[in-house]
């Protein structure tokens, strides 16, 4: 492991090195998508210019690296996220595929018609829509848990909600709205008590703190690889075998059969099964190589600077009269935020023309925005490569937008 030094983290990333509108960039939208170190971009391009072939049922000598390759990046996930076994890591296009999986697949098998699925009320539309989808088909109902005026999950709220008839318990690890982290051990303590399982979107979490699913005790875990410095298109569902090998398959096609005839067709096993048609191979290798970078920094020291960098954008935030968007008891990465007099999106735009990169808007989070009573937030999310100089450089041109939109 090597010693955390921000700066030689920012050395990694050559998107970070140039130029916007004129001004050296600052990018403070990883909640969004983080950007590649060098690393990732190289086994990529390693694949592509030496490897690349179809995976599986190999018969030359690159179909068969290539599969080395595709299985030992499953691996390294497994490992990653203490997975007891590999068979448990399905690879997805990213997180969004992974909760529609577990929706159609397990909600299929577990939900009958009256049941409920609990959903907190931050969810991201991909951890609602699945869910609403699945229960409009089984004729139940997706419920929100509540959250309290700091934008913290409402617990005595949960816990009364959790009746017999809450077969899924839908909820994400980090808010990528907020920021806010959800207390999911315990949660998934309650949902099990309860008789329900519990599927977590760990989108924003990955990134930011180790997870280990064992730990948790949740029955899902859903992420993506590019929210944790690998490319796009690929992402993981992490499963409970059992509740795996129950569920039907996801879509049908080649790779997740075992035989198939105009009589019949027999499924493959896992996690072969949830794996219909080519996966993304050069997807999955630039995740491996994206988790290998990330399990090689000191994560604890990582965690200390982001954490350094929130305090300080929020103090920066109040010492510029800006209203942070609630205030979790405990939050990573997001720094979300009103200016008050002033749109979010002209706030964005003018930040932009300054080379400062933040997101604006509902986050897609909208049911929690019409909750908060607001159209959307100003959201500069933090991540390894980012240091305070990039928050003076935000704070400046925030100064400067002030100066426009309100004087
Ligand atoms: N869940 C959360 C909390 C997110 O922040 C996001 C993306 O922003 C998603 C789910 C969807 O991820 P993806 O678009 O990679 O499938």
């Amino acid at each position: 492991m090597t010693q955390f030094d921000p700066e030689k983290i920012r050395r990694d990333f050559p998107i970070l090195h140039q130029r916007v509108h004129d001004q050296p960039l600052v990018y403070l939208d990883s909640a969004a998508t983080t950007q590649k170190p060098q690393m990732v971009i190289d086994a990529v391009d390693r694949y592509y210019c030496l490897d690349n072939s179809n995976v599986h049922r190999a018969a030359h000598a690159l179909a068969d690296r290539a599969t080395t390759a595709f299985e030992h990046a499953r691996r390294r996930v497994a490992t990653f996220i203490n997975s007891p076994k590999s068979e448990q890591v399905i690879w997805t296009r990213g997180t969004t595929e992974s909760i529609n999986l577990v929706a159609s697949a397990y909600g299929r098998i577990a939900l009958q018609a009256g049941d409920k699925i609990l959903v907190s009320t931050l969810e991201h539309h991909s951890n609602i829509v699945p869910w609403q989808m699945i229960a409009a088909e089984r004729g139940a109902h997706v419920v929100a848990i509540p959250i309290d005026t700091r934008g913290d999950l409402d617990l005595d709220a949960y816990q009364a909600l959790l009746d017999e008839r809450v077969k899924i318990v839908a909820v994400n690890h980090v808010s990528n709205a907020l920021g806010t982290v959800n207390p999911v051990k315990l949660m998934a303590q309650y949902a099990h008590s309860a008789g329900a399982k519990i599927v977590v979107d760990g989108a924003q979490a990955i990134a930011h703190f180790s997870v280990d699913v064992q730990d948790l005790g949740c029955d899902f875990y859903a992420f993506s690889g590019h929210k944790a410095f690998g490319p796009t298109g690929i992402g993981v569902l992490w499963g409970r075998e059992a509740l795996l090998e129950q569920m039907p398959p996801y879509q049908g096609g080649g790779e997740m059969i075992e035989t198939v005839s105009f009589a019949g067709t027999t499924f493959n096993h896992l996690p072969y099964k949830f794996e219909a048609g080519t996966p993304d191979i050069a997807g999955a290798i630039g995740m491996a190589a994206a988790l290998d970078y990330l399990e090689n920094i000191d994560r604890a020291a990582l965690q200390a600077h982001e954490n350094n960098l929130l305090k300080t954008a929020i103090l920066l935030g109040e010492e510029h009269g800006l209203q942070r968007v609630c205030a979790p008891q405990q939050a990573v990465g997001v720094y979300s935020f009103l200016m008050p007099g002033a749109h979010p999106a002209d706030v964005g735009t003018l930040l932009d023309q300054q080379g400062v990169a933040v997101r604006t808007g509902h986050h897609c989070a909208q049911p929690l925005m019409a909750h908060l009573g607001i159209p959307g937030t100003v959201r500069a999310s933090l991540s390894i490569y980012n240091n305070l100089d990039d928050l003076h450089r935000l704070f400046a041109a925030i100064a400067k937008v002030k100066t426009f939109l309100l004087q």
